[in-house]
């Protein structure tokens, strides 16, 4: 295959600010990216956003079938020229990934890799964490983010960067910092650095709703500098399950962990009556 510098000339694919370009053109790091989630031979990956193609073609090189959602136009013509050289084993689908529920394109299980826009890359991790069935129909996610949002979702209790991110993030998964990435290894360079965080999913606890554990950590970390017992005030029940799980009302919700998370949330799901 071409250079993808030669690619992105000849089909003129300046980077659009507004859809979050910045890409990645060396191959070697590309190659080192594919090969996070494990051995990819003969597994399905969705892939957002393959702009002109780069990790795309890592990821066909790995042996994986690729189905790759993109939202501009301009790369069609590049990409078609990926799937001719890997016939068969690419499917591009233009759209926005925000509309597209991954399930839809696939019968079994998939892993998704993707250099994310960083405009909707929190979007679209919270919404693949979110489903109330576990373990989800996805085997793996790897994710390229701004290093501060990774270290936002592995992050640990008693750190500024802990907070609702990191819980959603880590109560039925296993969230890894898999890779950091200079910000000069993108085209055209972004302001920030960038990580790639590697997740898999882990044992649900049971009896809990996905929904009220986002509510309760969008009340207490919503005034993360308050006290549980002013910052949960409005979540109905939230005060007496404190109570009863013997978590003081003291604290403020950057020191519970991630189990206090769940365990508060448990006792709200629970059924009344
Ligand atoms: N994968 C390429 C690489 O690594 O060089 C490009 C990564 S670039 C950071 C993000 C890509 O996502 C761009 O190609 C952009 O057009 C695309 N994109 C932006 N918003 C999108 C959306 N909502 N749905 C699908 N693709 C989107």
């Amino acid at each position: 295959m071409p250079p993808l510098r030669e690619v992105i000339a000849r089909h003129g694919l300046s980077a659009s600010k507004a859809l979050g370009q910045n890409f990645l053109l060396d191959e070697n790091l590309l190659d080192r990216i594919a090969a996070i989630p494990a051995s990819l031979g003969d597994q399905h990956v969705l892939e957002v956003g393959p702009g002109p193609g780069g990790l795309t073609r890592a990821l066909l090189r790995a042996g994986a079938s690729v189905t790759a959602v993109e939202m501009d136009p301009r790369c069609l013509p590049a990409l078609a020229e990926v799937e001719a050289a890997f016939p068969g084993k690419l499917k591009v689908i233009e759209g926005d990934a925000l509309k597209i529920a991954p399930a839809s394109l696939f019968d079994g299980p998939y892993h998704i890799v993707a250099n994310l826009p960083y405009n909707v890359g929190t979007a679209l991790f919270i919404g693949w964490l979110s489903g109330e069935t576990w373990p989800p129909q996805w085997a793996s996610l790897t994710l390229m983010f701004q290093e501060e949002v990774a270290r936002r979702i592995i992050a640990e209790p008693d750190t500024s960067a802990y907070g609702r991110l990191a819980v959603l993030a880590q109560w039925r998964s296993t969230a890894k910092l898999a890779m950091k990435v200079h910000r000069s290894a993108f085209t055209p360079a972004p302001k920030v650095m960038s990580a790639i965080v590697h997740v898999t999913p882990a044992e649900a606890p049971e009896g809990v709703s996905m929904r009220v554990l986002e509510r309760v950590t969008e009340a207490a970390f919503g005034q993360r500098r308050k006290m549980l017992r002013q910052s949960l005030k409005g979540v109905p029940g939230a005060l007496e399950a404190l109570e009863n799980l013997g978590i003081d009302a003291q604290r403020r919700a950057e020191t519970l962990s991630v189990a206090e998370f769940v365990s508060i949330a448990k006792v709200l799901t629970k059924p009344k009556g």
